[in-house]
């Protein structure tokens, strides 16, 4: 099932023009009251300078892969997938490194009391393998994803990154998720076509931004660097400036789902933010 009349864009200024940012949101929405972080994978990659060009040619780096379970009063929504499950069995090594996985994420949810049947909606970033490695997993969960990326990834010429029969939600642009201004999805292409962020709202944390691959490590993003495979610098530099703006204008937390250094310092499942 596609439900390709549902399609929304939504820009974040009209967003706060209807007021939806306001402390005082309407009473009878409840917000998001649990943000977890998953361990989704590692990756042994080989040669940094894949995504920060002419900068530390040929040093190796380790990447985390992370996804995020996000509990809302209005049910649950995962961000991002990770690598496949099957990787915990069987690291796979390719020309870019190692994916490993320490634990599934089938495992993590269990660990929380949470069913795949469970989760409402889940989003991805975009369809990179170490993304959407699980979308199958989620097969009744509305999958929410930018049209742009869905005709990319599923274009006649490559190989479906996932099963293309089930609930779908084609983006035009941002989305306010649940309707009350807490989890929003961003659009920030140029690492792929149809990439995105979100944004979302916890009651102590205050405002986080999970970037996805819009930068792959905080030096990229402090420096403002293209990595090689993206599709487009031009959206890359446009995309970086709208969270620049963005992080400046809600005082909140960038959050980059592959810098190590940055999610060895946070707290992961079991633990959560709230
Ligand atoms: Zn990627």
């Amino acid at each position: 099932m596609r439900l390709r009349g549902l399609s929304i864009a939504l820009s974040v200024a009209a967003i706060a023009a209807a007021g939806l940012f306001a402390a005082d949101a309407p009473a009878q929405t409840t917000g998001v009251d649990r943000l977890y972080i998953m361990d989704c994978g590692q990756n042994a990659a080989t040669d940094q300078s894949r995504w920060s060009p002419g900068i530390n040619v040929g040093k190796p780096i380790e990447l985390s892969d992370n996804c995020y379970l996000i509990h809302h009063g209005s049910g649950w929504l995962l961000w991002d997938t990770g690598y496949p499950d099957a990787v915990a069995e069987k690291p796979v090594t390719t020309p870019i490194g190692t994916a490993t996985r320490a634990k599934t994420l089938a495992a993590q949810l269990a660990e929380v009391g949470v069913k795949p049947s469970d989760i409402r909606f889940v989003a991805v970033s975009h369809t990179h393998g170490d993304h959407v490695g699980n979308v199958d997993m989620f097969p009744d969960s509305t999958l929410l994803i930018q049209k742009a990326e869905f005709d990319w990834a599923f274009a006649p010429d490559k190989t479906p990154p996932f099963k293309a029969d089930r609930p779908v939600r084609e983006l035009e642009g941002d989305l306010d998720v649940f309707g009350d201004g807490s989890v929003t999805i961003i659009s920030t292409p140029g690492h792929t076509p149809g990439h995105q962020s979100l944004l979302v709202h916890l009651p102590r944390t205050g405002w986080v931004v999970l970037s996805g691959d819009a930068a792959h490590f905080k030096d990229n993003w402090d420096n403002r660097r293209v990595a090689s495979m993206n599709t487009s610098a031009e959206q890359t530099l446009a995309s970086y400036k709208r969270l620049a703006d963005l992080l400046a204008e809600k005082k909140a937390q960038l959050w980059i789902n592959h810098d190590k250094p940055q999610s060895l310092g946070q707290k992961h499942a079991p633990e959560f933010y709230d």
